[in-house]
């Protein structure tokens, strides 16, 4: 058995030929609460409009679904969501660029701290990577796989994130990303491309992510995908997030990891090398 929630119990196991990650969530802890961050200004923005009609108890709830129901997809894409949600309601939205720009303001009073402290070395990467993922990453980059990183965030921020936390080094052809907030940028188009470029199977493809739309565009291709249902830091090692947990599932997990603390027997695993 694998050291990890195994829900696919049919599940390909390897050797694959190029292996996928998600970035905020997946290796980076950087944006961690960006969810409190992003549900709390829409629901804000609802109240404004005196748009809120459920219950208090369950604002934060139906907010924070239309929120991940876009989760990995280009920030952009849930401000648009959004947009359409005040529409349904009967208001009238700002344009989402507005609410963009609005959201990564608020956001980044948190993350550009941990920038400064990251760059000083008060803070270590480490402490702000998903547990182990320098450790797995260069088990795979030793084992000789390409390794690709595809991020729905602003690129300039993710490549800024990545040098900061010391992964760059692993993601060969650079960091998938949409630049100036493309809408147009799909986690989707950045597979068939890693696919044509070696000339590999979608099965091939083996993926790690937090997010739905990484998990569904890995399946979608006939990959494997291990869900990564990290929680925040100080909630301790091995604690999977329940709602993450369901979320991935039902997009189609193989695997369910909480982070990589067990990587190594995981690895070994997914190659076929252990039982
Ligand atoms: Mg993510």
């Amino acid at each position: 058995m694998p050291p990890a929630e195994l829900i696919n119990p049919s599940v390909r196991r390897g050797p694959f030929k190029a292996v996928l990650f998600d970035f905020d969530g997946t290796l980076s802890l950087l944006r961690e609460g960006w969810p409190r961050v992003m549900v709390g200004m829409l629901i804000e923005r609802l109240r404004a409009m005196s748009l809120l009609r459920e219950p208090e108890s369950d604002e934060w709830v139906a907010i924070d679904k239309l929120v991940m129901a876009q989760n990995g997809a280009p920030t952009i894409r849930q401000m648009e969501v959004f947009v359409e949600e005040v529409r349904r309601r009967g208001g009238t939205p700002a344009d989402s660029w507005d609410y963009l720009r609005e959201y990564i303001e608020l956001l980044m009073r948190d993350v550009r701290g941990r920038w400064d402290a990251l760059e000083v070395g008060e803070l270590q990467p480490a402490d702000w990577v998903v547990p182990n993922a320098h450790a797995i990453l260069t088990n795979l980059r030793d084992r000789g796989v390409p390794l690709f990183v595809a991020s729905g965030t602003e690129y300039d921020h993710v490549a800024r994130e990545a040098h900061l936390l010391r992964v760059e080094d692993f993601f060969l052809t650079g960091i998938n990303a949409p630049k100036d907030n493309d809408p147009s940028f799909g986690k989707g188009k950045v597979i068939a491309r890693v696919l044509a470029e070696l000339g590999i199977r979608g099965e091939e493809l083996l993926g790690f992510g937090d997010g739905v739309v990484e998990t569904g565009e890995v399946k979608r291709v006939g990959g494997v995908a291990v869900g990564v249902a990290s929680s925040e830091p100080g909630s301790g090692w091995g604690v999977v997030q329940p709602e993450k947990r369901a979320r991935l599932i039902a997009t189609g997990a193989d695997l369910i990891v909480p982070d990589y603390s067990q990587q190594e027997g995981l690895i070994r695993w997914l190659w076929g090398e252990a039982k």
